[in-house]
């Protein structure tokens, strides 16, 4: 056995293996030690190797899925080694032949179709990357749904790419250099002759043209991702459906530190909650969560398409009742896309045919609900997706039960009436088991004994059981009964009669699970026969899901239809943030709306105003319905008109970031950089609080030139925050920067914010009132009013900023303060507390202070 298992470990060296033997899958070895730590279940031993006893741990098959889900999440890879015959087939062969095993598949984060292992509302993308004639391919798919992408890469939009998808894995081949933040697993089969001729041969077509022509980077990529999803089913392929091409222009570039910083789909801390996505999602169905996702990772630049969604959405926001009765309706469909996915995987049970069954159904009385007129155009196309399943469907109900089970063994999910055979088996059974329960009443009466009952167990099938103390009359031998079994308090026998009838039971009801499975069989292959269309129904159920809770998320928020237009502009009137009006509203608190107004020759503002007075998220709430709109969805504002935009940049000064372990200044300048390299006219950018994460000159420096970068040369629509003062200067340079800040008042010596964007600079700097706010003590805020006094008195002597960078005056002010701050005999003097002085400590201060003289004139 352990020759057996070192073989198939060889297959799989990456992996765990999981090598079955009976109800258990066993680990040995290295594997059984990471697995016992990673789950925290018993290490144990069996038998020898090389003289050392072999470590070993298990898990029961049943529930096989909890475990291999820790696994995978912990990192590791797992391959399943199956029995692929029975322990009589084994027999059969030779006396002591050992039962024959097979790697069955490979289980990693990027190839699984099991429901407990996924997220229901998220995709799960296995993606490969490779690189061939200078150029960049990306191939992913989610075999828990068979959706399949193919995308050239520019070398920079890597991560960018990788950033919108997810992955859970990443595949490159071996010879990949480009570096990104990503795990990558190597793998092969990254040809791209081979990969032509499967993808043709896959979806059945002649050429590829069809999808414009592949480079071969991309084809590359594809036989990569073939490979591997080959290697994963040990030779069968998941299903898959025709790749979609994506060109990088379809979408709105947002690289992966403006995904973080925007928190899209997931927030800082890696959760959904607390995420754009997470405030936006009222989708009911997994499919319509995962589309949504995928939506606003990549807001569509084609405005012809966001109209087309905008219009579905429209349509049901204004119609509020077919909104309701659509969302009760796709509330109760079974995720037809993973049923689908599980089935194509091999994995698929009873249950996941009646779920088809049922979602194909339900789709169907959708399509009578909603062929109204006047209807989109989205709405036309996607109806027929709903159609066409009818023959499939009335199939499906008519072999199964209303409720199918996910476990086969007990049989019992093709409905009667389906198939007189099998009906005929279970008469058969039936029959046996009342045969039986009359038998029961029989031998009460013939022995006399009124506990006597007829069990079923599966070591010894139907037997006689009696209580101990009556079981003697039965022990002997003319009494027509055989003994099985003596336990503690009863005896177990076994009789002719009985033993007729169980195998009688016992034989139908074995030939009835074979019939069943037979049709499970059938009805799978007939089912997968409609893989495609299925796929498509599922998508278009998604749509119509994404629509109705983008709809109702427009209609609970007073959200508007935003307008899009070719030419950069950006106004919104009482914009909000939906993830801050969230927190806001549950604090108690009142979200305050606020307008920006950016156009063609007013397209960079300058906010300043005091900390935690609502900077960033003005920035960022102009950001977020940037990406809300051209994913198709109402936005959270009154109005808003927005430019098309095809990048969208944003930036937080390294000091914020830090306080979420992130950046440094560096990887920040890094990042300003990118940008500065790649915003165009049709841009937007937001830009906080850059150049905070040096000293102060070097930071006012780097935001002074990078406002007049983004203004002269990209010319890109920019919200930039700052708390340089300075940088206000600016304004009287730049025709199209204008001043901006948010409001902030103080009252009785108390500092209210009021979240309110006004124009014009702010009128002062708020931050020691902010710090006593935050519980700064009195001694260290008095201190910095003080040094403040004093920086400000050096920068009147000076005329404040000249137009340029030349002589700022903080310098010599901050010399000022540091001069004052560091005569010792001042500070000595101003420490004394005279009154506490005893004369003997009045005297050694005399002296110390004359010593200190002594030092300063030295
Ligand atoms: P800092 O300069 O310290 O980074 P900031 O000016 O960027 O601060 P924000 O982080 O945007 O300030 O906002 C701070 C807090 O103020 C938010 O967490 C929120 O609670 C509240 N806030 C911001 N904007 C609004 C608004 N428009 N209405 C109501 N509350 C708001």
């Amino acid at each position: 056995m352990m020759a057996q298992y070192l073989a198939l470990k060889a297959e799989a060296p990456d992996c765990l293996l999981f090598y079955r033997m009976g109800d258990f899958f066993e680990l040995f070895f290295e594997d059984a030690r990471l697995a016992a730590a990673t789950l925290d279940i018993a290490l144990t031993a069996r038998g020898e190797h090389d003289g050392a006893p072999i470590p070993m741990c298990g898990v029961p098959v049943h529930s096989h899925e909890a475990y291999l889900a820790r696994l995978i999440k912990g990192g590791h890879r797992v391959a399943i080694a199956e029995q692929t015959e029975s322990p009589e087939q084994a027999r059969k062969r030779g006396g002591k032949a050992l039962v024959s095993r097979a790697i069955v598949r490979i289980v990693t984060p990027g190839t699984l179709t099991e429901e407990v292992l996924l997220d229901a509302r998220a995709a799960n993308w296995l993606v490969a990357v490779a690189q061939a004639g200078g150029a960049l391919g990306l191939a992913a798919a989610d075999i828990s749904t068979g959706r399949f992408e193919i995308a050239s890469l520019g070398a920079t939009t890597l991560d960018a790419e990788l950033a919108r998808l997810g992955p859970a894995e990443v595949v490159v081949p071996e010879n990949f250099d480009l570096a990104t933040d990503h795990a990558l697993t190597i793998a092969g089969g990254f040809d791209s002759n081979a990969a032509e001729r499967r993808l043709k041969s896959l979806f059945n077509v002649a050429t590829l043209d069809g999808w414009g022509a592949f480079s071969r980077a991309e084809l590359c990529a594809a036989g990569g991702l073939l490979a591997y999803l080959e290697r994963a089913g040990q030779g069968a392929l998941p299903f898959l459906q025709p790749p979609v091409r994506r060109a990088a222009a379809d979408h709105m570039m947002i690289d992966a530190a403006t995904r973080e910083s925007l928190e899209i789909v997931c927030a800082t801390n890696g959760s959904r909650k607390g995420s754009l996505l997470d405030a936006i999602d009222r989708t009911v169905t997994g499919g319509g969560a995962r589309l949504l996702g995928g939506d606003l990772a990549a807001p569509l630049t084609d405005r012809a398409t966001i109209d087309e969604r905008l219009d579905l959405v429209g349509f049901l926001h204004d119609d509020g009742d077919l909104r309701a009765r659509l969302r009760a309706t796709l509330r109760a469909l079974p995720d037809i896309g993973r049923a689908l996915g599980r089935l194509a995987a091999g994995r698929g049970s009873p249950r996941d045919l009646g779920q088809l069954r049922d979602g194909l159904d339900q789709g169907y009385r959708l399509h009578e609900m909603l062929s109204v007129a006047p209807r989109p155009a989205l709405l036309t196309r996607l109806l027929p997706a709903f159609l066409g399943h009818g023959e499939l469907v009335d199939r499906l109900q008519r072999a199964l039960v209303p409720a199918p089970p996910i476990d086969t063994a007990q049989g019992g999910y093709i409905a009667e009436g389906y198939d007189a055979a099998l009906d005929a088996l279970r008469a058969r059974g039936g029959e046996g088991r009342r045969a039986i329960a009359a038998l029961e009443a029989r031998y009460r009466a013939s022995t006399g004994i009124s506990q006597l009952k007829i069990r079923h167990n599966n070591v010894l099938g139907f037997h006689v059981e009696v209580p101990a103390k009556v079981a003697d009359p039965l022990m002997r031998a003319d009494s027509g009964f055989t003994h099985r079994q003596t336990l503690a308090g009863v005896v177990r026998f076994n009789a002719p009669e009985l033993h007729d009838h169980a195998s009688e039971v016992g034989q139908a009801g074995s030939h009835a699970l074979a019939a069943e499975a037979a049709h499970l069989e059938e009805l799978t292959a007939l089912t997968l026969g409609h893989a495609r269309e299925i796929a498509v129904t599922a998508d278009a159920l998604a749509r119509l899901d994404v629509a109705a809770g983008l709809a109702e998320r427009a209609a609970e928020g007073g959200w508007c239809r935003p307008a899009l237009v070719d030419h950069p502009c950006l106004e919104v009137t009482e914009g909000r943030h939906p993830v801050v009006e969230n927190a806001v509203a549950l604090s108690g608190g009142r979200f305050v709306a606020n307008d920006c107004r950016l156009g063609q020759h007013d397209r960079l503002w300058l906010v300043t105003g005091p900390n935690m007075g609502g900077k960033s998220t003005f920035l960022r709430q102009n950001a977020a319905i940037l990406i809300l709109a051209q994913a198709g969805s109402f936005v959270p504002a009154a109005t808003a008109t927005l430019g098309l935009c095809d990048r969208l940049f944003s930036r937080v000064g390294a000091s914020d970031n830090l306080a979420r372990g992130r950046s440094t200044f560096m990887v920040e300048m890094v990042e300003t950089a990118a940008i500065l390299a790649q915003a165009t006219e049709r841009s937007f950018v937001i830009l906080d609080e850059v150049g905070r994460g040096t000293s102060t000159y070097d930071g006012l420096a780097i935001a002074w030139a990078v406002v007049e970068a983004v203004h002269d040369i990209n010319k890109c629509r920019c919200l930039f925050a700052t708390h340089y003062h300075e940088l206000t200067r600016l304004a009287e340079r730049l025709d199209a920067l204008s001043l901006h800040h948010v409001r902030a008042r103080e009252w009785k010596g108390e500092l209210v914010l009021l979240h309110e964007v006004a124009s014009g600079p702010a009128d002062r700097s708020y931050g020691l009132a902010v710090a006593r706010l935050a519980g700064l003590s009195p001694a260290v805020v008095a201190r910095a009013k003080d040094v403040l006094k004093r920086l400000e008195a050096g920068r009147a002597a000076t005329g404040g900023l000249a137009a340029g960078l030349d002589d700022l005056p903080l310098f010599a002010a901050a010399a000022a303060v540091e001069e004052a701050r560091s005569d010792p005999l001042r500070e000595a003097v101003a420490g004394i507390d005279a009154d506490a002085l005893t004369p003997r400590e009045a005297l050694d201060l005399l002296y110390r202070l004359k010593a200190l003289l002594a030092d300063g004139g030295s």
